[in-house]
């Protein structure tokens, strides 16, 4: 690993927590969690300042340790994180503007950083999540357009998005990872129809999504047709690669919090407690350096992230849940009930850290072949 921040870096840092201190003050209060229209205008609202101020394509055109700089010190200030808009900001952003033509970039990249267009993730369907490639969503060419039918699940984000980067099987007849395409649907087309699912923390961040005839210009298509697996794997490893850094230090915090919450609530004399607390920061200093040591990797290889993401994703979210179940011991009895307090609510979220973007045990599988070279398990 060779992280040292260079001047120049060093000299953003401090830009950063100036502009930081003087414009978080000003921030109107963040609306209730259920409120998903609000939320979206506070997240594009604070997008919109990030980018009038300079820090906008942050995500995409920096250098991996500018990133790292800016989400350590935008995370540790308290500011917002993409929020609503982690689609179009983390994954379909930096997939076209790797895999995009020029035409494509010009449209769809700088209304995503301003904060005036939202995208969400059309991949995982009823028969196909960790087996992604075996998504039956039908696109036949008609002319100039893709007539979409097909369902989809899980869809983040669904109900404020403008764009959906939607995977589609466009050649039935091919080996289930040679007939899919990338493509950019409108939500505004005929045809969608949107369904909220409730998660188990009261929230309906996803939906259903069902495609009748829906028609898509073939010029929305990234990438060739019947490439998309391929553009696919470019989205993931930028999903599992930098997506979670900023919760590294948030959760860094935390940790800080419910030590200052057990000393004062007469905790601190529990002896497992502090041993508890005590393990998860030793792993989450080590989750710390294994971002470091990620980012250091992918500046080396060129900006995109590789399967070290995996390694990543796999300690951090398991070392997620276990904070959040100390958390809930902390706050002990009735409090850890508390549906609203943040630590009950960011307990239940924790649950969904394993499956989410590919679950524990494809990233094992992950791990284990590409890492590791140990042979394919049966499958
Ligand atoms: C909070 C949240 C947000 C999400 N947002 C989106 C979104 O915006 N867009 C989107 O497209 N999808 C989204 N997803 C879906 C997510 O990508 C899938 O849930 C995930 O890929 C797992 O797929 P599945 O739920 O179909 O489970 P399955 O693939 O059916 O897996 C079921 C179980 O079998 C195990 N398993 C499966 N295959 C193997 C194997 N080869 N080896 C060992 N074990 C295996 C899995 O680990 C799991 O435990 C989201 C999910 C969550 C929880």
């Amino acid at each position: 690993m060779d992280l040292t921040y260079t001047e120049e870096e060093e000299a953003f840092r401090a830009r950063l927590r100036r502009w930081l201190g003087g414009v978080l003050p000003a921030l109107p209060p963040k609306p209730s969690p259920g409120d998903w229209p609000g939320r979206r205008a506070y997240d594009t609202g604070w997008q919109r300042r990030l980018y009038d101020a300079g820090y906008g394509d942050v995500h995409w055109d920096a250098s991996p340790t500018t990133r790292l700089i800016f989400l350590e010190e935008t995370e540790r200030a308290g500011a917002p994180y993409v929020g609503a808009n982690f689609v179009g900001l983390l994954h379909a952003g930096p997939t076209i503007a790797a895999e995009g033509t020029a035409a494509q970039r010009e449209r769809w990249l700088t209304p995503v950083l301003r904060g005036d267009e939202v995208w969400c993730q059309g991949f995982s369907e009823p028969g196909a999540g960790s087996d992604l490639a075996s998504l039956r969503t039908r696109a036949v060419r008609d002319g100039d357009a893709y007539v979409i039918t097909g369902s989809k699940i899980w869809t983040s984000h669904a109900e404020v998005a403008d764009w959906c980067e939607l995977l589609v099987r466009t050649d039935p007849a091919a080996a289930k990872h040679r007939g899919i395409s990338w493509l950019a649907m409108p939500m505004d087309a005929p045809g969608i129809t949107v369904r909220p699912l409730r998660t188990l923390a009261g929230s309906t961040e996803f939906a259903e999504m069902f495609l009748d005839e829906v028609r898509v210009p073939v010029g929305n298509r990234v990438g060739e047709e019947n490439d998309g697996w391929r553009v696919t794997m470019v989205t993931l490893s930028f999903e599992r690669g930098t997506a979670f850094v900023g919760e590294v230090v948030a959760c860094r915090r935390v940790l800080g919090e419910l030590a200052a919450h057990a000393r004062k609530s007469g905790r601190w004399d529990d002896a497992v407690l502090r041993r508890e607390l005590a393990l998860l920061t030793a792993e989450f200093s080590a989750l710390w350096r294994l971002t470091q040591w990620n980012v250091s990797e992918a500046q080396a290889g060129g900006g995109v992230p590789g399967v070290g993401g995996s390694v990543f994703k796999l300690r951090y979210s398991h070392a997620r849940q276990r904070l959040y179940d100390v958390a809930a011991g902390v706050l002990g009895g009735a409090g850890a009930l508390d549906a609203g307090h943040e630590w009950t609510l960011d307990r239940l979220s924790s649950l969904s850290y394993t499956i989410a973007a590919g679950t524990s045990q494809i990233q094992r599988n992950i791990v284990a072949e590409r890492i590791l070279g140990l042979p394919k398990g049966g499958r």
